[in-house]
């Protein structure tokens, strides 16, 4: 039985002292070949990128291209569940958390949101520190592990609003990770505060955070960006608040927001700036493949992404990110039924319970955003997919619950791996 912790966590740090993270390497070509013949490709297209996955050689933009391209769904779900067999064998990770989003109010208009709204306008709102407090109460009463809080980029609430908000939460909660803050609102934190990044980022994380998600990253891409979200930090920014993050020792989540008016080379792309980013500053966690919702956006006559689409995205996702440790489906965007799917495809990890989450719902999205699954659904859902539910807190390591409460085993490395 592992060693229980007290209640309070310590602040998470890449390794738990701040040096940095070492990339994930690629697992060895030969706890891959055992779960990849060549043999059973039926488009052959995919066979040359077979052999350089066996011999753990990255795969180039061409490669991402012809994984697109191809419509051999099965043998393409074959190369990322070997990789995915090779790090994880037959985990499958959840968490128990609880969204926050703290405020709808942005100054940023971009076309694909329907969460956004302007001060005074129809359902604008803007939670209470009190209010806050009352939601990470509830959450820790039902065993969260974690709080993502993450909101609009609000045009008057000064930074030392976020810095106090942080402090009364560790002070009240000290044992729930703080995963707050895309880039997108470092970066205005760092514009109202007149701060650099980096002391933006050092007051948060002296404050209390804990770790930042990956929101805001949509697609690395200029045309894209002026299209879909002009105005927003466009990717050098995204990376290079991400890297800041890294070197101080925060680790961060990447996504990507696939579906809309990009094109599948662009998707690419993306995925090579992640992984470039990943071997120059490591500390990405997961990399999360957010399937666009149009309904309620500016881009609500576009139909979005097909259910296949998302599969390859997610197996794409593994395959091109070979220093990535995690693939997430985060099941509010691919629909839980495609997410236990995608167990297959090379995802790891389903997210977590979540319970309330604003900013998008992939059915009926008006009004009620009540969006919660219960530990045993997700259980059942990943046992029945083949799997072996695990647990994880925010930097994956392994939970244990007893009647005193939850823990993480003391000498267990963060991120780690398992076994096959
Ligand atoms: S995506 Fe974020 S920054 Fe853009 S409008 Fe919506 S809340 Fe504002």
């Amino acid at each position: 039985m592992p060693q229980m912790q007290p209640a309070a966590q310590p602040q998470p740090t890449i390794d738990g002292g701040g040096a940095p993270l070492a990339p994930a390497a690629a697992p060895p070509g030969a706890a891959i070949e055992p779960w990849l013949q060549i043999d059973a490709l039926i488009d052959r297209a995919l066979a040359p990128i077979a052999e350089k996955i066996i011999a753990g050689k990255r795969l180039s933009a061409a490669d991402g291209m012809a994984l697109f391209e191809t419509r051999d769904i099965h043998g393409l779900a074959m190369l990322a569940n070997a990789i995915r067999q090779a790090r994880h064998g037959r985990t499958a990770y959840y968490n128990i958390n609880r969204h926050i989003n703290y405020s709808n109010i942005c100054a940023l208009s971009c076309k694909f949101c329907e969460f956004h709204r302007k001060r005074g306008e129809d359902g604008a709102y803007e939670y209470s520190h009190e209010h806050i407090f009352n939601l990470a109460s509830q959450a820790a009463a039902a065993g969260a592990t974690e709080l993502h809080i993450v909101g609009g980029l609000h045009p008057w609430l000064p930074f030392p609003w976020y810095l106090n908000l942080l402090e009364q939460l560790r002070a009240r909660h000290p044992q729930l990770h703080l995963k707050c803050f895309t880039a997108i609102e470092i970066d205005h934190f760092s514009r109202i505060a007149r701060l650099p990044v980096r002391d933006v980022l050092m007051a948060l994380k002296q404050a209390g955070l804990g770790s930042m998600p990956g929101g805001g990253a949509e697609v690395f891409d200029d045309r894209v960006h002026d299209q879909v979200f002009k105005g927003k930090l466009r990717s050098d920014g995204w990376l290079n608040i991400h890297q800041t993050a890294h070197e101080l020792g925060i680790r961060t989540n990447a996504t990507i927001l696939y579906g809309h008016v990009e094109t599948r080379a662009e998707r690419v792309e993306h995925l090579i700036k992640l992984r470039d980013l990943q071997d120059r500053a490591p500390g990405f966690q997961c990399i999360i493949p957010l399937s666009f919702i149009p309904d309620g956006s500016e881009l609500a006559h576009l139909p979005g992404p097909t259910g296949l689409e998302d599969l390859k995205m997610l197996a794409i996702s593994r395959l091109m990110l070979d220093n990535f440790a995690h693939v997430k489906a985060f099941w509010i965007m691919q629909s839980m039924k495609l997410s236990q799917v995608s167990l297959n495809f090379g995802v790891d990890d389903l997210d977590g319970t979540v319970v309330w989450y604003d900013i998008t719902k992939r059915e009926g999205g008006a009004g009620n955003k009540h969006q919660e699954q219960t530990v045993e659904n997700i259980k059942r859902l990943v046992v029945e997919a083949g799997f072996i539910p695990v647990e994880r807190d925010t930097l994956y390591r392994r939970v244990i619950r007893s009647r005193q409460g939850w823990c993480v085993p003391a000498d267990q490395p963060a991120a780690a791996e398992d076994p096959p």
